[in-house]
């Protein structure tokens, strides 16, 4: 059985103002932790400060973290830093970082090996663009995307992994993935699990789906067997998120 799992990716939006708004409602959420793990990712500089006006049992994560522990590195923040300021969590490999920021898949595995290292849970962010997906090539992108991770950890290490199936074409786009096209990629990943790492890390790992998730497709995409959770982008700066926290699987 596994934890349903909702992540608002916040990416490069807010404000104190904002923010404080958007951490003022999720306590009044009331979550008690029992429907989701919940985890909100603010941008860096609003990291410490929602981390310490939330209630838990909602976290939070960085968008983003480097490979290596300290040094000369400007602009950049350690996966022990995070670590050290209480931070369990880090979202590697989106696809804007992959598209605008060159983290390529050895860059996102060499990170995800580095969070993992210093204690952090990673959610590993994988998907194909619209030209992949219409050449039919999905699955070979996802799991080349998912080998790269696999050749830095170890197999063990999959438990602080939840992974974050976001077709590029679907984020931010409004154009959210049809039920049966989520669960098809979710399927054919946790299948690609089960023969790479085990059947047991198949069962017990997450799959997430992002991509234009809203308060009104959400229920319906829950429903999907492969279907462990969301990583919300825009709906996560709404009111409707605490609504897509509350879905029932
Ligand atoms: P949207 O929900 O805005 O499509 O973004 C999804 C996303 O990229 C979450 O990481």
């Amino acid at each position: 059985q596994r934890k349903f799992f909702v992540g608002g990716n916040f990416k490069m939006n807010g404000s104190v103002k904002m923010i404080k708004s958007i951490v003022d409602e999720l306590n009044k959420g009331a979550f008690d932790g029992s429907n989701a793990d919940i985890v909100v990712a603010p941008p860096a500089i609003y990291l410490l400060g929602v981390k310490d006006s939330l209630k838990q049992p909602v976290e939070v994560a960085a968008q983003n973290c480097f490979t290596e522990s300290s040094g000369a590195f400007t602009g950049e923040i350690s996966p022990n830093q995070l670590k050290d300021a209480d931070i369990h969590w880090v979202i590697l490999g989106h696809s804007e970082r992959r598209s605008l920021f060159g983290d390529t898949d050895k860059l996102v595995a060499d990170k995800t090996k580095a969070a993992i290292a210093a204690g952090l849970s990673v959610i590993a962010c994988i998907g194909e663009s619209l030209e992949e997906r219409e050449k039919g090539v999905t699955n070979q992108v996802v799991e080349r995307q998912l080998e790269a991770i696999a050749a830095a950890i170890q197999p063990d290490d999959w438990k602080k992994i939840v992974i974050a199936y976001e077709p590029v074409w679907a984020i931010g786009t409004g154009k959210v993935a049809t039920v049966q096209q989520a669960q098809d990629t979710h399927a054919d990943i946790r299948k690609w699990l089960a023969k790479r790492i085990s059947p047991e890390a198949a069962d017990s790992i997450r799959i997430i789906y992002g991509g234009s998730v809203n308060g009104k497709n959400s229920s319906e995409l829950a429903q999907a067997a492969d279907i462990d959770g969301f990583l919300v982008g825009g709906a996560s700066l709404k009111p409707e998120f605490i609504d897509i926290c509350k879905v029932k699987k």
